[in-house]
């Protein structure tokens, strides 16, 4: 894609996981690549592997809730690159496995705070510099959840439901100025967050954690589960011109699967804590 060469584009949460095999595609593709995390050394770690492959990598300190810390820099990347066209809203945390009726306050807004406010804190800083500078890609990382929410992660799935709908409205406000505002919504990828996640939905339906894992890749009509690889393709292709009349729109990255019905036993449920 000799088109994306020497464009320059921030991943958040790049450090790791989605986020990592997202910055390696757009390095690999020539852009300039900021590893925006909120880890210091893991985005140093990443950073070096990026630069020790050939491509052009700097690592960013950023908390997607601070609003000082995502103006400060979408100003100082604007300052030292003179632009901004790609930025992708990957940084995200999952949710302790919990019935809504037991979650507590402290859980959901932490959840909302780095799911959905981090998100629209990113896209309305960059969304502006690009909106002046006539043009420009936000490409912001769902789940399968904002379409179709699951059983005990009410907070993960509003979160990732409010992005999909922040999404298409910014692509509405930001479609005149040229700039593109597109969602990828992944089903499951084997990273951090379901490594954390998937003994924890195992435990609600009384099973091991291999027979979930199973239980996830057996649902999946493409027969396995997806990898970071698979969502950075697509991050690509929202990145380059073969999109370039695609804007407001949420992907199903899925291998065909629609949606999980997994009900959890009664006592997970009722049970307090
Ligand atoms: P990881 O936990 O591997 O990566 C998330 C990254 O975000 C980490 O590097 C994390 O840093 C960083 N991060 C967390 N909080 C902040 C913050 N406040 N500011 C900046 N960075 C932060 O998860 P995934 O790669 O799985 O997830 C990437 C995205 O994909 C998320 O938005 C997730 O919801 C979404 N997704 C994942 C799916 C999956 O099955 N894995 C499916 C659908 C969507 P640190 O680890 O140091 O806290």
């Amino acid at each position: 894609m000799t088109e994306l060469k020497n464009k320059v584009a921030i991943v958040t949460g790049g450090a790791r996981g989605i986020g990592f095999a997202i910055c390696e595609a757009l390095g690999a593709a020539g852009c300039d690549v900021i590893i925006a995390d909120i880890c210091e050394d893991t985005s140093r770690e990443a950073t070096q592997r990026l630069v020790q492959a050939g491509y052009v990598c700097e690592p960013y300190k950023l908390d997607v809730t601070q609003e000082d810390s995502v103006r400060g820099m979408v100003q100082d990347v604007l300052q030292r690159h003179g632009r901004i066209d790609i930025f992708v809203n990957n940084s995200g945390v999952g949710q302790k496995v919990t019935s809504t009726i037991q979650l507590p306050a402290a859980e959901w807004n932490r959840v909302l705070s780095v799911n959905l406010f981090g998100v629209f804190l990113c896209c309305r800083e960059v969304g502006l510099v690009m909106a002046k500078q006539g043009g420009g890609r936000i490409i912001n990382i769902a789940s399968l959840n904002s379409v179709s929410p699951v059983a005990l992660t009410a907070a993960y799935n509003v979160s990732k439901a409010g992005v999909a709908s922040l999404t298409q409205t910014l692509a509405a406000e930001l479609a005149p100025f040229g700039v593109n505002v597109n969602a990828i919504s992944p089903g499951p990828i084997e990273t951090a967050i379901t490594d954390a996640v998937i003994p924890q939905r195992a435990a609600t339906l009384g099973i091991s954690r291999d027979e979930m894992v199973e239980r996830v890749r057996a649902s999946i009509p493409a027969g396995r589960w997806g990898t970071p690889a698979d969502v950075a393709k697509v991050v690509l292709f929202l990145s380059s011109d073969q999109s370039d009349w695609m804007t407001g729109q949420n992907l199903i990255l899925s291998g065909g699967l629609s949606g999980t019905q997994a009900s959890p036993l009664k006592h997970v449920i009722l049970d307090k804590e």
